[in-house]
This record gives structure tokens, C-alpha cells and sequence, in this order.
């Protein structure tokens, strides 16, 4: 008997990207084909500008590509510029965004040098206003985008949807000879909530080229139809986030699991993943997920990523293990120099492996790596580079060494920016 199936490909790949409208934001573009961009937001008080600015460059440095920040006082809203300067002080370029909620359209007349500073407004259509003064308030805020010449982000929130959408579509839904369930209403309302916010500024003029939408909702499943349905009712381009994903291991498995079925599929033009910090941990934890889950998806390239083996009982060292995190720490500690001065480093592999069992194979499929003796091998760690074996480290100077045959490496390999 034939076999009639069709051979199974070697890799996944990614589906086409959706077509979407690119919007630019300062020096970067979201959607229109350009690489997804990773965003953040920050946590500090928007009134401190010190603290504000601090924060943003680390996030800058850490790799966001976007950071956006509370705008909700007028303290806020004049505290705006004397961010920008202080970036500008600290050679930060970022651009930064303005989330604004209730009072946005008061902030950006009261605050021109806030209005002209920020190079993207965020608002949420459920609370730009209420009652009567909805649309009013909403006219006024994407005037003042027309006015500076910003692209705004029309971002509904399954938190603050838009009532007075819900009421509609619940009494419509009662007209139906099959009503939906009440989820699918509210999937709906949420959906065009977006999509007829994004409709009416283009009515009022601002261009296409100046809307990005997003939906966004705290479950996954939930999140994944949403924006399955977004996407194939618009081309603005899309942010994609799960919000309120959570703390920890919860809160990166959650983001990890809805958007990577989307970005799979060719959706979403750029990301935030919405993590709580634990107490005390860097806000940079949501940067490094994002650029983490996008490089291992094979969508960009960042920084030069370890693969590590887990570990067990055939070997009870721990060495292996803190070898695996001081070479990703060294690699994330480098990369700022090295992106600068190395042209294609992110592409770098690295592996760093407990035993010979699978040692010396992935070894082999990495750039460089290290094979750590595992129980009762021969205290030998044989390093691997470009697949062949190129020496043995022994002693008590193996991390050091391997480190330093890494640093080599790449001024070997990767040719001088600019040269
Ligand atoms: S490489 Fe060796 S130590 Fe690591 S998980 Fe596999 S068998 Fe265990």
C-alpha cells in the first residue's frame, strides 16, 4: 500500500503575516509588514519625572521599543516634557506614549507641550467619556492628534467596555431567532467598540495610517477568538496583550500561550506582555519575556539565547547550571556593546549541557557549546564550535574559559558594524 500522505514538514512555520495598515510612531513602525515591536509600560508616579525617566531608559535599554506611561493629573500631563528632556539627556530615544482614561481631552488642551512631547496617544473608547459627553470628548481627543500629527491607539478593555455597546447589542441580540450566548455579545461589543471608535476618527480625519486597535482581555482562549475576529474585520494594525495576565510563571505562560497561537497565525503587529512584577523585581521582566517569546517563535532576533538541558540524576553537579545563567547573563550584560559593534550577534546560539547523553549533540547544532561531565565521566567538558570539537576545558577555570572563547567568538565571527 501507498503512502498517499504528504511528507511532514521539518518545522513549523508561521503563517503569512495579516496585511495591515503600518503606522509610524517616531522612528518606529508598527504593522505594514515591519517587525513586530515589543512595548512596555511603566509603573512609576507619571508626576515624578525622575523616576519616570529612569524607568523608560531602563526598559529602552532593556529593549522596548515603546514605552508607554500613565498620563491621568494635570501634574502628570506637564510632567510629560521634562521626561522627554531628560531621556534626551540620557541619549534615550524611545518614544513614549500616553495612556489616557476619562480626562484625556482636558490633559491634551490644557498641556500643548504634553500633546507635542508624546509620540502616541492610547485611549479606551468604554472610558473616554460617558453619556452625552461621549462622542464629544472623543472628537476633541483625536483632534488633537490631527493637530500634532500623532497616531493614536484605540484600545477597548474587556474590564471598561463601552455600556452603552453592550445595551445595543443585548437588545438587538433579543430581535435574533437564535440569540447568541452572552459572551459572544460581549466578545462583539468589545470588537466593535474598537473597530466603529477607529471608523469615526477616520470620519473625523485622522488618517488610517495613524490607528492601531486592540481588544484585549484577561483569558486566553477568550483572547485568541477575539483577535481571530478582529483581524479578519480590519486591517489597522493590531497590539496584541493579554491583560492582567498575572505575576510570575502564571503571568508569562498565559501571554506565551495566547499570543503565540495569534502570532502563529500572522497576527499582531506589536506586543506587550502585562506582567506584575514581584516585589522588588525590575519592571524589565516584561521586556525580556516579550523579545524572548518572539525570538523563540523565530519571529526576530534579539539577544543570543542559551539552550540548557534540565538537569538529572545523571548528574547531581549544579555546575552546568550555573554555567547555563552566568553565559546568559554575560550575554545579556554584552549585548548592548556588542549590538553596536557586531552586525547579526543576536543570531548566536549558545548550549550548555549536563551529560553526554545529549550533550555533545546539541552541543553540535549550537554555535558554540559545552558539554559538562555528568556522574562518573571523565572530568572533561568538551567544547563544541560550529559542530566540530574544538577543545577540552578541565579545572576549576571552566566558566571563565568558556566564557572568554565565547567573547572571541564573536569578534571573530560577527564583522564590525559600519566596517
Ligand atoms: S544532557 Fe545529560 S544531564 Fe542533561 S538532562 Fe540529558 S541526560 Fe540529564
Amino acid at each position: 500500500m501507498s503512502d498517499q500522505s504528504s511528507p511532514t514538514p521539518r518545522t513549523a512555520e508561521p503563517e503569512q503575516r495579516r496585511p495591515s495598515v503600518g503606522v509610524r510612531i517616531g522612528k518606529v513602525t508598527v504593522g505594514g509588514g515591519a517587525p513586530i515591536v515589543v512595548q512596555s509600560m511603566t509603573n512609576t508616579d507619571t508626576e515624578d519625572p525622575a523616576s519616570t525617566a529612569r524607568q523608560i531608559a531602563e526598559l529602552a535599554r532593556a529593549g522596548s521599543e515603546l514605552v508607554r506611561i500613565t498620563v491621568n493629573t494635570p501634574a502628570a500631563a506637564a510632567a510629560v516634557p521634562r521626561i522627554r528632556e531628560r531621556l534626551e539627556m540620557m541619549g534615550v530615544e524611545v518614544p513614549i506614549i500616553g495612556d489616557f482614561h476619562y480626562n484625556g481631552h482636558q490633559l491634551l488642551e490644557q498641556e500643548p507641550a504634553c500633546a507635542e512631547a508624546l509620540a502616541k496617544y492610547r485611549i479606551n473608547p468604554g472610558n473616554v467619556g460617558f453619556g452625552k459627553k461621549k462622542d464629544s470628548q472623543f472628537a476633541a481627543i483625536i483632534e488633537k492628534a490631527i493637530q500634532y500629527g500623532k497616531p493614536v491607539r484605540i484600545g477597548a478593555n474587556w474590564g471598561s467596555l463601552d455600556q452603552s455597546m453592550v445595551a445595543a447589542l443585548m437588545d438587538q441580540n433579543h430581535t435574533r431567532a437564535q440569540p447568541w450566548d452572552a459572551a459572544l455579545v460581549a466578545r462583539e461589543a468589545l470588537i466593535r467598540s474598537a473597530v466603529d471608535s477607529a471608523m469615526r476618527a477616520e470620519e473625523l480625519g485622522l488618517p488610517r495610517e495613524r490607528i492601531i486597535l486592540s481588544c484585549k482581555v484577561s483569558g486566553v482562549q477568550e483572547l485568541i477568538a477575539v483577535y481571530r475576529d478582529l483581524a479578519r474585520r480590519c486591517d489597522y494594525a493590531l497590539h496584541l496583550g493579554l491583560t492582567e495576565a498575572g505575576m510570575g510563571s502564571k503571568g508569562i505562560t498565559a501571554s506565551s500561550a495566547a499570543l503565540a497561537v495569534l502570532l502563529q497565525e500572522g497576527i499582531g503587529d506589536t506586543i506587550r506582555i502585562s506582567l506584575t512584577p514581584e516585589p522588588g523585581a525590575p519592571r524589565t521582566g516584561e521586556v525580556v519575556v516579550a523579545q524572548e517569546l518572539l525570538q523563540t517563535m523565530g519571529l526576530r532576533a534579539f539577544t543570543p539565547l542559551v539552550t540548557a538541558c534540565p538537569g538529572c540524576g545523571r548528574t547531581t553537579s549544579e555546575f552546568f547550571q550555573e554555567l547555563a545563567k552566568a553565559v546568559q547573563g554575560h550575554v545579556r550584560e554584552r549585548m548592548p556593546e556588542w549590538r553596536v559593534k557586531y552586525d547579526g550577534v543576536e543570531n548566536l546560539t549558545l548550549a550548555v549541557m549536563g551529560c553526554v547523553v545529549n550533550g555533545p549533540g546539541e552541543s553540535k547544532h549550537a554555535n558554540i557549546g559545552i558539554s559538562l561531565p555528568g556522574n562518573g565521566e571523565a572530568p572533561a567538558a568538551p567544547v563544541f564550535i560550529d559542530g566540530e570539537k574544538a577543545m577540552t576545558l578541565r579545572g576549576e577555570r571552566i566558566a571563565e574559559e568558556f566564557i572568554g572563547i565565547l567573547d572571541d567568538y564573536v569578534a571573530r565571527r560577527y564583522a564590525a558594524r559600519g566596517a
